[in-house]
């Protein structure tokens, strides 16, 4: 398997990418905008057709090129129904998305919850909620690989932000401690905005929530 990480999008929204050329599978996790333009290519060199589309939660950053995604490959949409209102009225969330931004609304094919088992690229996926930033922010926990991708609950050495609707401090730290790092030290976590990290280095020098 292939892990591309692809920052797109006004504000740097971080894309992953995972491929298994063996397979000619892909899965895309999470979708700012333009992503498309950056995933098509590798596609077509690895010779993978982009099967699922995971979106880690329905802030407009993470979502702003879903549309085109699924026009494109017929991708499969998951995400977490508790931000439903998000993905399907993108303009609620444009008063924070700096002003006269093209938002298209995303049609959800599966709704995924706590404990949900997911398969993609040959790998076995865990789905954990884990709101605080949002209502419906999932990450998906990839056993095999040690690997989390967080959406925007966690970054290297910070968390998300709960000023927005719906956020909640104390939400985001009991997700943190209770689905994050509860996970195994080594776990590499690849966040919706910046450089990856660890549950261990997090745990242990977060400024904002300590393990
Ligand atoms: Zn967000």
């Amino acid at each position: 398997m292939k892990l591309h990480l692809l920052p797109a999008g006004p504000i740097q929204t971080n894309a992953y990418l995972l491929t298994e050329p063996s397979r000619g599978e892909a899965v895309l996790i999470d979708a700012p905008g333009g992503i498309w333009a950056d995933v098509a290519p590798i596609l077509v060199e690895e010779k993978c057709r982009l099967n699922e589309l995971w979106l880690t939660h329905g802030h407009w950053d993470h979502m702003q090129g879903a549309a085109e995604v699924v026009r494109q490959s017929g991708a499969i949409v998951r995400a977490h129904g508790d931000d439903q209102a998000m993905f399907e009225t993108p303009e609620i969330m444009s008063r924070f998305a700096g002003g006269r931004l093209a938002l298209e609304p995303v049609k959800v094919d599966r709704w995924v919850g706590q404990g949900d088992r997911l398969g993609a690229v040959g790998q076995e996926v865990e789905v954990r909620h884990v709101p605080g930033h949002c209502p419906g922010n999932v990450l998906f926990y990839f056993e095999a690989l040690g690997a989390a991708f967080v959406g925007d609950a966690l970054f290297n050495g910070g968390v998300g932000r709960t000023d927005f609707p719906g956020g909640s401090m104390e939400l985001l730290a009991q997700s943190i401690l209770g689905q994050i790092y509860t996970l195994p030290d080594a776990t590499v976590v690849y966040p919706g905005h910046g450089s990856a990290t660890t549950v261990g280095a997090e745990k242990s020098s977060n400024p904002y929530v300590r393990g």
